[in-house]
């Protein structure tokens, strides 16, 4: 295969494959940093910050624009600095002390290269959506069981609840085993479904955004909830009442495991 050109490549590729090619070919050519030993780190960092920041200045302007108010799910709490930094140094703390050694292991032991075809595209969003509906269920289980054995809350998931209002930055403001078994699942379902290296960056992407939506306090009209449709997702305004409630909603994005389990509560009935 090494020796084929572009044209030869876009022969054998299917309609779905030419769609993302250009986009893979792009992140193929920036080889030097995604096969570094600090890729996988750098990524999650600034792919984890750059989501948070739109929120952080929401949560700075929404004292004097009134506006933006209506979409807080608790419009008179804004996050103070003293609960802002504690939640970012704990993620780059996390991430320097935890992440990072784990990252430089996985690819001291050989970093797989990346396949010049790109996936298709049917079968990445196929992948994705049966990744989060795993991660889902995966994480369900784990909050359940950290809710119900008093020393598992008291020891591994207190800390994610410190902020009984949540907001952008408090999405990975949790302990160290918490950020392990979230990191755990996230691979585990990449590995055991075989994901193309794209698919794995996109599924990363969508589960580091998903998963701040969840905490940002903002219920907007673009809200995930309120494009997926028969209240299939429960997303931001379910997490936070998960948050200033403590026994309902555990799973971190859709409800079917609520409903099934009898803890699903809507934020309607507040
Ligand atoms: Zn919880
Ligand atoms: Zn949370």
């Amino acid at each position: 295969m090494s020796g084929r050109n572009t044209s030869e490549v876009h022969i054998l590729c299917s309609p779905g494959q030419l769609f993302l090619q250009p986009l893979w070919d792009q992140l193929r050519a920036w080889d030097s940093l995604t096969q570094s030993p600090l890729f996988a780190v750098l990524f999650s960092i600034t792919t984890y910050v750059g989501f948070c920041l739109p929120f952080v200045v929401l949560d700075v302007l929404c004292p004097w624009v009134p506006s933006l108010r209506r979409y807080k799910i608790h419009p008179d709490f804004s996050p103070s600095a003293r609960q802002v930094l504690p939640c970012l140094g704990q993620t780059l703390y996390q991430h320097a002390v935890f992440v990072l050694p784990l990252t430089l292991l996985h690819w001291a032991r050989g970093p797989a290269p990346w396949p010049r075809e790109a996936p298709e595209l049917l079968p990445l969003v196929r992948h994705v959506v049966c990744c989060l509906l795993l991660f889902d269920a995966e994480f369900f289980v784990w909050h359940v069981l950290h809710h119900k054995v008093p020393w598992l809350y008291r020891n591994f998931h207190k800390m994610h609840h410190q902020n009984s209002a949540s907001f952008a930055l408090a999405t990975q403001y949790m302990s160290a085993w918490e950020l392990f078994s979230l990191g755990f699942f996230d691979m585990l379902n990449v590995t055991l479904l075989q994901c193309h290296p794209l698919t794995v960056l996109v599924f990363h992407v969508l589960n580091i955004w998903l998963s701040v939506e969840d905490h940002s306090g903002y219920d907007f009209p673009w809200s995930t909830h309120r494009l997926v449709p028969f209240g299939w997702y429960g997303g931001v305004t379910h997490h936070d009442l998960h948050h200033s409630q403590f026994n309902c909603n555990f799973a971190p994005y859709f409800t079917h495991w609520d409903r099934i389990l009898g803890t699903l509560r809507s934020a309607h009935a507040k």
